[in-house]
């Protein structure tokens, strides 16, 4: 191991993962059968909130928990071969991506890059609950999802902890 690499603590613990972890493994499916799409947010453990544990579910992540293209494609290769039966779609309370308006997102990251950023589209969310709803649309309408898969959608508040489903 370099010791001046940037990732050096990282490794380190990566070690001592590695000696507990042994060399039997499980293969790569969502043994629980389930998928939850959520935010990057670091106030959110995916699998600890649902009673999961590693092995059980495909966990998909990125700013504000929104379903992309390429969220899409994850769900139908979980829906098709890795079987996922739900999907849960997760947003949370106090987001940074539904407290700001695409202008002021883009006037903070301008600022701390020095140069424009408005070229590239963010995704800032005006009502979560709104773009939920629109959200499960995007999934229960692909061609590629069947009926048969149980859509959900919850707004996870990052104070108490509860999950509390959208209609
Ligand atoms: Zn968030």
């Amino acid at each position: 191991m370099t010791f001046d690499s940037p990732f050096a603590d990282l490794l380190e613990a990566n070690r001592a993962y590695a000696e507990a972890h042994g060399t039997s493994h499980f293969d790569g499916i969502a043994h629980a059968g389930v998928a939850m799409v959520t935010c990057m947010d670091s106030r959110i453990e995916p699998l600890k909130m649902i009673g999961l544990n590693l092995g059980d579910a495909k966990i998909l992540r990125n700013p504000g928990g929104r379903v992309t293209d390429a969220t899409l494609v994850a769900l139908v290769l979980s829906v098709s071969l890795l079987n996922v039966k739900r999907i849960l779609l997760v947003q949370h309370t106090r987001c940074a991506m539904a407290s700001s308006t695409e202008d002021q997102m883009h006037a903070s990251l301008s600022k701390f890059s020095g140069t424009d950023t408005t070229w590239m589209s963010l995704g800032t969310i005006t009502d979560q609950e709104k773009t939920l709803r629109a959200d499960i649309h995007r999934v229960t309408s692909h061609p590629l999802i069947p009926d048969s898969v149980e859509v959900g959608a919850f707004i996870y508040n990052v104070d108490t902890g509860i999950l509390q489903p959208v209609s």
